[in-house]
């Protein structure tokens, strides 16, 4: 890199003043175990924003909500989430990010802007309705699946995430993350997030979230729409076979688009079945 200006400034106005100038090309450090390695090679300064206080992560009681500072590490990420009912899964999700020494520098904001296709943090804050809150003339809420719609647009414009807020679900909701890998610790090739509370077999606050088949994870609304209120049992394989049947996956080194295609099917339905606890269909859907 060419960089010859690092500001670690202690405010937010002092933080946005700089990252709006147009020259020189300045980039946002967070952890930096992307930035480092592969920013493009014109950065000219960085704005470190560990200064910022923005590492915080707050349990709002009303409107109940997780408040995450977009600094917070994914492995603090892991201690604060995982006793939460529901939200556990980002708790599990950050785990599988990567190994241990990179969780514990990597930030939630850093993770966001650099997801890929398959990223299992962000499949399962799409499940969790993350909302980001980001700076850039002034301070805006943005839903996460808007924000990776328009991310390389907005990041051009040199916008700040400074927060990610999730709703904290009713205690009987349960989340799932499924996923296939090359290995038992690899990235996955393709994963997905379930999530429902249920009652009397009825599923209700279905969110469905799949990684791995399109440019980023996804969240799947036919299939919350056909099941919202329904019994799951009766629903669910034509929910399913509906909107996966509507996936286009791109294939690449690690699986073609038929496998993904196949492979997000058969995740799904497992991560349902299981945030909805019905019983598992041994061997029919093996992958
Ligand atoms: C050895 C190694 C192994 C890795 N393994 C994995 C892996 O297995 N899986 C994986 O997903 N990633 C992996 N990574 C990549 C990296 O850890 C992730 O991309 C990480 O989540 C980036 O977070 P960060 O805080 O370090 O971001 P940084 O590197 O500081 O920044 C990344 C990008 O995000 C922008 N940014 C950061 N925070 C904000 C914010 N709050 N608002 C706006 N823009 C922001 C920065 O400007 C930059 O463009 C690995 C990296 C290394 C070095």
């Amino acid at each position: 890199m060419q960089v010859n200006e690092y500001h670690k400034p202690n405010s937010l106005d002092e933080a946005i003043t700089l990252l709006r100038r147009t020259t020189p090309r300045t980039a946002i450090l967070a952890g930096g175990t992307w930035l480092n390695g592969e920013a493009p090679r014109d950065i000219e300064a960085v704005v470190d924003i560990g200064g910022l206080g923005l590492n915080q992560i707050i349990r709002q009681s009303s409107p109940p909500l997780m408040r995450l500072g977009a600094t917070a590490t994914l492995q603090v990420l892991i201690e604060s989430l995982r006793d939460v009912p529901g939200l556990d899964v980002l708790a599990i999700t950050a785990h599988a990010m990567a190994a241990r020494n990179i969780r514990n520098q990597a930030t939630l904001g850093g993770a966001i802007v650099t997801a890929d296709s398959s990223s299992p943090l962000v499949t399962a804050l799409l499940a969790c309705d993350a909302e980001l809150v980001i700076q850039a003339d002034e301070e805006h809420t943005v839903t996460l699946s808007g924000f990776l719609a328009y991310r390389q647009r907005m990041l051009v414009e040199g916008i700040l995430i400074t927060e990610i807020r999730v709703p904290i679900p009713s205690t009987n909701t349960r989340a799932v993350y499924q996923r296939v890998a090359r290995t038992p610790r690899d990235y996955p090739i393709v994963c997905a997030v379930a999530r429902c509370a249920m009652n009397n077999g009825i599923a209700g606050n279905v969110r469905v979230a799949c990684g791995g088949v399109a440019s980023t994870p996804i969240r799947l609304n036919a299939i919350e729409f056909a099941l919202e209120k329904k019994l799951v049992a009766e629903h669910l394989d034509q929910a399913i076979h509906s909107a996966i049947g509507a996936l286009t996956p791109q294939g690449d080194w690690l699986g073609s688009g038929e496998y993904r295609k196949e492979t997000a099917r058969v995740l799904v339905q497992r991560a349902l079945a299981e945030a909805a606890g019905l019983p598992m269909r041994a061997g029919k859907h093996s992958v």
